[in-house]
């Protein structure tokens, strides 16, 4: 082909603002060694349908279709991948269609139309001679195919939904980060393909983006110094899209993009398509974190190079709706307003999830489909509380969120004044509510909440912020600054939780069959104890002297408490000055530990029920199973039998106890096991002033009196939950 006259002839042809798509592919057979060029346009029902031929039989149009994964065609469409076959009839994908009359036809090359992320149309070159299409020839198609997606798009053939568009839509999601919210979705023009595709002059454009290159970089400089505290840990994942600016793998991509004959702003817009089309299919989760660095800086740069601001001003209080969103991006949206976001490809455990809950931002993952469906201004309900997303709801259906919404509005004032109220029982009984945490960022609700401390302070999530573990100094900066925003408030570190679900980015994929009861967590601590080392010290230097709490993870034996306290005994023993009080103590979540309470409690200063991993154990029940979500309870006889075993053998010993899984962020499980005699509870800071509420309004007395009937009269339920609600809420408790 020669692309550079194709490539002309081809902007002169979209100049004139009335080209068809039988044009261009008369123009691609015309001007390419190509005997054959067809377009293939995706319909409702993931069908393909021949839009547009020159060289096939023209009665074919409108007639031939496929199904999405059938024959070469829908295959490249299933893919996203191209594909470049100089025998594509003898291919197994080969899908024969007697109207088209393309047997004499050998070779083919096929690649994607794509638009906003999404396939929308297939578009191919045919040759009678076996051959393989070279590289130069495969970019001119890719390019050609930027303009057919606008034509696809502009006629209507776009996937996106017709008269559906404006009925009301529910989407399943999976929780990103809690809350509700209500307002009007926003689509980013980043995801749209830039106007200008082609350029005449590469030096220009080669000028063009390294000048885009530095603006973005100073951007990115200024937004790491202007936003975040030095030692937060956002800071560093902002490093690492500065990182990834560095990269030269892409930007080499990019200049020889250009070099083909495009503008820079499409060069880029095109590159991103290709990494995203080629890591969609990766199962690497780091891999996939990546990617959202990558789109974050294709976006930044679009935009320097366009001028056009990748964050528009007005979005105040909109619901952003994303494939996927970098880090970067999100503090960006966050700091313009945004009300809450979903995120097509997010998971909890990506960086953009573990930001949006430090910044109590409410968010959805998943919600397929919803990105096609939505248009920017609709108005929208995200219930990251039930895991939905609504789209153009109904007036009922609004109405009936506006009213929770101001309901909840009324509470949350009313829950300011609980702030800095005692934590009493009506009874008054007293109890002591900390918080859980695990960035810095969040250390700002312990005022905000009146915590009493923070009972739980999960040291893996700064790291998996931050993409690894860094050297004890750095460590101890962030654990530093952790001490000296609680002051006189205890804080309970625990040592690095790694593996199952929580993985750092470097980490190999585990080939475990069960990574939860896997190589994980205290395990690999003591097994490889350098990083448990490094950790242990950078909690002593951060302590400087002051008091220091250390909690272990996942320990199922004594002797694995011991190992673990031995190595922080012989830190500490080197460490000037030594903490003031050293405080050793472990989580309660393996079950093997339950029968060697006694012994236990011999030898630690404190302990911490995780019922998250507790339950997941007992009841065999993986925790990240939603199908199982709602199997077990942990309002259940078992449970509140173990963790009344628990308390007698912690009172016993005079040994602290606290409870910092998830039931402790739920009022009427806090209610219960205050009942049970559980006085410390560490929680999400978002959870705490309502937990606070539920148990000053609760009578212990009346409630205890209560449950001991109950277990009398139910104990085989399977969960205990309805009975015990209906009872609080008769006595006047919001749970
Ligand atoms: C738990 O298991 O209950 C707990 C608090 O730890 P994590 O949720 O971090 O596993
Ligand atoms: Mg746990």
């Amino acid at each position: 082909m020669a692309p550079r006259r194709l490539l002309s002839r081809l902007r002169a042809l979209m100049a004139g603002g009335t080209a068809k798509l039988s044009d261009i592919v008369a123009l691609v057979a015309a001007e390419s060694v190509a005997e054959v060029c067809s377009v293939y346009a995706l319909r409702a029902g993931e069908i393909l349908e021949l839009r547009a031929t020159e060289g096939l039989n023209a009665q074919a149009v409108g007639r031939t279709r496929l199904r999405v994964g059938e024959g070469i065609v829908g295959l490249v469409a299933a893919t996203g991948q191209m594909l470049n076959l100089a025998d594509a009839q003898n291919h197994p994908a080969f899908a024969y269609r007697p109207e088209l009359g393309e047997e004499k036809f050998a070779s083919m090359l096929a690649v994607p139309v794509r638009r906003a992320g999404r396939t929308t149309g297939v578009l191919t070159v045919q040759n009678r001679a076996p051959r393989h299409y070279s590289d130069d020839e495969t970019d001119v198609l890719e390019t050609v195919a930027l303009f057919v997606a606008d034509m696809l798009a502009a006629d209507g053939n776009d996937t996106r939904e017709g008269f559906t568009g404006s009925l009301p839509r529910q989407f399943d999601a999976a929780l990103l980060s809690p809350g509700i919210v209500f307002g009007s979705v926003h689509l980013p023009a980043t995801m749209l393909a830039p106007k200008r595709l082609l350029a005449d002059d590469t030096a220009a454009e080669l000028a063009r983006l390294h000048k885009a290159l530095r603006d973005m970089r100073q951007g990115l400089d200024s937004l790491i110094e202007t936003q975040l505290p030095a030692g937060a840990a956002p800071r560093d994942i902002l490093e690492a899209t500065r990182q990834v600016a560095a990269d030269d793998g892409w930007l080499r991509r990019v200049t020889e993009v250009i070099r083909g004959g495009l503008s820079a702003e499409a060069a880029v817009h095109r590159v991103a398509q290709d990494f995203r089309a080629r890591m969609r299919t990766m199962a690497d989760p780091y891999l996939r974190e990546r990617l959202a660095d990558l789109e974050d800086l294709a976006g930044r740069l679009i935009s320097a190079l366009t001028g056009a601001s990748a964050v528009p001003a007005a979005v105040a209080g909109m619901i952003l709706l994303v494939r996927r969103l970098g880090p970067a991006q999100l503090l960006e949206w966050h700091a313009r307003g945004i009300g809450g976001v979903v995120i097509e490809e997010g998971s909890a455990g990506g960086h953009a999830a573990i930001l949006a809950r430090a910044l109590g931002l409410p968010g959805l993952g998943g919600a397929r489909g919803a990105i096609d469906a939505a248009n920017t201004g609709d108005e929208a309900v995200l219930d990251a509380d039930e895991g939905t997303l609504i789209l153009r709801p109904d007036p009922s259906v609004r109405q009936a969120y506006e009213r929770a919404l101001e309901a909840r509005a009324v509470r949350s004032a009313a829950w300011q004044t609980l702030r800095d109220a005692p934590c009493l029982t009506r009874d008054g009984t007293p109890f002591t509510l900390m918080m859980n945490a695990g960035l810095t960022l969040e250390l700002d609700q312990l005022a905000t909440t009146g915590a009493q401390g923070i009972g739980l302070f999960r040291t893996e999530i700064a790291m998996m912020a931050r993409g690894s573990v860094p050297d004890a100094a750095e460590q101890a900066a962030i654990y530093g600054r952790v001490l000296d925003v609680a002051g006189d408030k205890p804080v309970y570190f625990r040592t690095l939780d790694l593996g199952s679900d929580k993985l750092l980015p470097d980490s190999p994929l585990s080939e475990e069959e069960n990574p939860a009861m896997g190589w994980r967590s205290l395990r690999v601590g003591l097994d490889r104890p350098a990083i448990l080392r490094r950790q242990l010290r950078a909690l002593l230097l951060a302590a400087a002297g002051r008091k220091l709490s250390v909690m272990f993870p996942m320990v199922a034996t004594l002797s694995e408490y011991r190992q673990a306290r031995g190595l922080l005994y012989a830190e500490a023993a080197r460490m000037r000055p030594a903490p003031e009080k050293l405080q050793v103590g472990t989580m309660l979540e393996v079950p093997a530990l339950m029968w060697m309470l006694p012994e236990l409690m011999s030898e630690v200063d404190f302990v911490s029920i995780g019922s998250n991993d507790l339950m997941q154990f007992v009841f065999a029940a993986d925790r990240g199973t939603s199908s199982l979500a709602e199997r077990y309870d942990f309002l259940s006889v078992p449970m509140l039998r173990l963790v009344y075993s628990i308390i007698q053998a912690a009172e016993a010993a005079a040994v602290p106890l606290s409870v910092c899984g998830e039931a402790a962020s739920r009022p009427l499980d806090a209610a219960v096991l205050m009942a049970i005699g559980i006085r410390t509870l560490s929680m999400s800071a978002s959870s705490l002033l309502g937990v606070k509420e539920a148990l000053s309004a609760l009578d212990l007395v009346a409630f205890r009196s209560f449950l001991e009937t109950l277990r009398r009269t139910a104990a085989t339920y399977t969960s205990l939950r309805d009975p015990i609600g209906a009872w609080a809420r008769d006595h006047g408790l919001n749970v």
